[in-house]
């Protein structure tokens, strides 16, 4: 085994298979890698029931079906009944754009567990222009379907600049339709969000103001809606434990078939991630030398190499360490103890300085063709 400290990995728990890149909808905090356009050789439906079983068979219980948008995929309920024969616990990940009725009773009938549903904003306005589609009324009719086919109603909300100051009309929304569950993402600031970080990233006030607004409705809502509030961790001073660290619990699918410990890796340079076409997924888990790379606790520099928290967040993100110091073996910069955690702090002070008002700069959008004039707030 190449690099790790670590002889026996522990299997994949997670498989997150990325169906597609393609996606009708522009969202500017996607999180597909921004030159997602080179990446268009998708592994075809055998490829996938390949995937499925072979993951299942190392160990993997939880799956994940995101794109992209998995809608596009002609073949989705054929891979969600051979996820429900291998006895996975399977999700759908969706903008919900797409989505029909017969769609949901031939999903559910295949044996889809669960559907996770994004809607952009509260607002008409503001959600169709994120997502550069006329997707805010069908949205809400997938949410209303997704219960009347007995799904427990997920809704997520990514939280940046352009949407903070909705909070209560977020929570409204949930409430109106009947979620059971409301996911309140902060963005991560990666790819595409890392592009548009600017445009996007609140002020601490407008974090500390929304987050104080979730916490009241979690207070109200104990019993009937589950509210969680994802934190961004630009604004703490210790690291997530990224992925629970790297090669122990997630498996990324790329819709290529290539492999990664985490969805955002693919953006880390020089790996030469291993692809299913060539190499089995055990052979990927156990041995590749991408999966082997950040395991344990041999590859750290200083001070993670001797800090005892490095048991807890295992130093942090891989991709944030590299998108700030260039080098990913360091701290992840989000740390205070780390020596470059002054360029998380300049970013901050430079949204905090702009307290919530409009920087110049116009967002990135990922489907540019479907872009319309859209100036930030
Ligand atoms: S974040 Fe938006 S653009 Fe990206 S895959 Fe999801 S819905 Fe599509
Ligand atoms: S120095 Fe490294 S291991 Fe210690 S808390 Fe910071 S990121 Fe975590």
């Amino acid at each position: 085994m190449a690099g790790s400290d670590i002889l026996s990995p522990a299997k994949p728990r997670w498989l997150l298979a990325e169906l597609t890149y393609r996606c009708p909808l522009q969202c500017p905090y996607c999180s597909n890698p921004v030159d997602y356009t080179r990446h268009t050789d998708e592994l075809d439906t055998d490829d996938w029931l390949g995937v499925l079983t072979d993951a299942r068979a190392l160990g993997a219980v939880q799956l994940g079906f995101s794109g992209g948008e998995p809608l596009v995929r002609r073949d989705l309920a054929v891979l969600v009944r051979h996820a429900r024969q291998l006895g996975y616990y399977s999700n759908l990940i969706t903008s919900g754009y797409g989505m029909t009725e017969a769609k949901v009773a031939e999903l559910k009938e295949a044996g889809l567990d669960h559907i996770q549903i994004s809607i952009q904003s509260p607002e008409k306005l503001l959600n169709d222009q994120l997502a550069g589609t006329e997707s805010f009324e069908h949205k809400q009719k997938v949410a209303r379907l997704v219960k009347k086919y007995g799904y427990p109603m997920v809704l997520c909300v990514v939280i940046h600049r352009q949407n903070i100051h909705q909070m209560q009309a977020i929570l409204e929304m949930a409430m109106e339709l009947n979620a059971d569950y409301l996911e309140l993402a902060n963005t991560q600031y990666y790819g595409w969000a890392h592009l548009n970080r600017d445009q996007l990233l609140p002020s601490r006030r407008q974090l500390k103001e929304a987050e104080a607004m979730a916490q009241s409705y979690k207070e109200r809502l104990k019993g009937t809606m589950k509210i969680y509030y994802v934190v961004p961790d630009l604004y703490e001073d210790r690291p997530k434990a990224c992925m629970n660290g790297w090669g122990t619990t997630f498996l990324t699918i790329a819709p290529d078939g290539v492999a990664l410990p985490c969805h955002a890796a693919r953006e880390l340079p020089g790996l030469d991630f291993p692809n299913v076409r060539d190499t089995s997924i055990e052979d990927i888990w156990l041995h590749s030398k991408a999966f082997n790379k950040f395991r344990g606790f041999n590859w750290m520099k200083e001070p993670c190499r001797s800090c005892p928290e490095k048991v807890k967040d295992f130093g942090g993100c891989r991709c944030q360490a590299y998108l700030y110091t260039g080098d990913m073996s360091q701290a992840d910069p989000v740390c205070s103890l780390s020596p470059h955690h002054d360029k998380i702090t300049q970013v901050i002070d430079a949204a905090s300085a702009l307290s919530g008002r409009a920087t110049s700069k116009p967002l990135v959008f990922r489907n540019p063709k479907n872009s319309r004039a859209f100036r930030p707030s």
